[in-house]
């Protein structure tokens, strides 16, 4: 082995990130935007979120739009 670094995958979009990134834990400053707009928003865990457009596709297949 040369060299084991502790690579760690991104939170977003779970690729390995160099632990000598400037994005850590993020791969890449995109992702960590997106993370901190997923925050921002709140739209990771709301309680008693009426709306949920996660699963908006659980039913039926056919027979929508
Ligand atoms: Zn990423």
């Amino acid at each position: 082995m040369s060299g084991t670094k502790d690579f760690r995958p991104c939170p977003v979009c779970r690729i390995l990130v160099d632990p000598a990134s400037d994005y850590r834990p993020f791969c890449s400053k995109r992702c960590q935007q997106i993370d901190l707009g997923r925050w921002a928003s709140g739209d990771y865990s709301v309680p008693g979120d009426p709306v949920s457009s996660w699963n908006d596709t659980e039913g039926d297949g056919e027979g929508g739009r």
